[in-house]
């Protein structure tokens, strides 16, 4: 048994004569947090979307946890054990921090276990468990639209835990928030990675972060993968330091 929770084999979709994603291939492990870097309208949105079923590759196979996930919906990626990060403020501002996690763990619940009358008391005891993974129990009566910004981000972590994902995706997650908010939300992130042995792919466009927390990083430009490996062997790639000095030859 392969310990990758994700494997990417000559991904491509184009849009148009656009090709945002071309021949990308590049494989995930258990315990890994695994960046995704590359300037605006490289491609790094559109990986995500063909992983999370989104949107369906033009070509290239998808596996996850083992099992080929290429053309599947959304609702069926989840199931094989895929968590990501919503924005959860705008739509469900009204409901308290722990009723958001509850429906995500009930939507879950509701597949496997709906016969049994304990899941409503089940599923508000692990609601907490990950609000207290996350660091945010003593809130969890508050709605969500008071909360500070930094705190919505760990809600919307929890709820993306809440079906015990094995491959977790996080399309920028520290969008917004302040250098110091964005290396807690990673702390955290890195933590969870540790305790729970899961994969997370993420975005993220402050570079302090990206090197200082990522065990491997890729580089897409132009919908191709340019670069791959440690940060000190990114940080090192001739062809990556082009690009972000933007002298890249034509
Ligand atoms: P990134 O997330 O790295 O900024 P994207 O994946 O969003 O890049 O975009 C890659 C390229 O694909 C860009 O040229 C973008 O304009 C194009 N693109 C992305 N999504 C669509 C879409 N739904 N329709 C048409 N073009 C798109
Ligand atoms: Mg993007």
């Amino acid at each position: 048994m392969t310990s990758n929770v994700l494997e990417v084999r000559q991904l491509a979709k184009s849009f148009g004569g656009v090709k945002a994603v071309s021949n990308v291939s590049f494989d995930l492990a258990r315990g890994q947090l695994l960046a995704m870097i590359g300037p605006n309208g490289a491609g790094k949105s559109t990986c995500f979307n063909l992983i999370n079923g989104q949107l369906r590759p033009d070509h290239g196979t998808i596996t996850i946890l083992g099992k080929k996930a290429n053309g599947l919906k959304p609702r069926d990626v989840w199931k094989l054990g895929v968590g990501r990060t919503f924005q959860i403020a705008a739509s469900f501002g009204s409901m308290t921090v722990l009723e958001n996690v509850q429906m995500a763990r009930l939507s879950y619940h509701r597949q496997t276990t709906s016969l049994f009358k304990s899941v409503p008391r089940l599923n508000r005891d692990h609601a907490m468990e990950l609000l207290r993974l996350v660091g945010i129990e003593d809130q969890y009566n508050r709605a969500c639209g008071v909360l500070a910004y930094g705190d919505v981000k760990r809600v919307e972590l929890a709820v993306a835990l809440a079906n015990d994902p094995k491959l977790l995706l996080m399309d920028e997650p520290t969008a917004g928030m302040g250098p110091a908010e964005r290396q807690e939300m990673m702390a955290l992130t890195s933590s969870i990675i540790e305790t729970r042995n899961i994969g997370v792919l993420f975005t993220e466009h402050d570079m302090d972060v990206v090197f200082g927390r990522s065990d491997r990083i890729i580089v897409l430009n132009r919908g191709e993968l340019v670069a791959e490996g440690t940060p000190d062997e990114v940080r090192n790639n001739r062809r990556v330091q082009e690009i972000y000095l933007g002298e890249e030859p034509v």
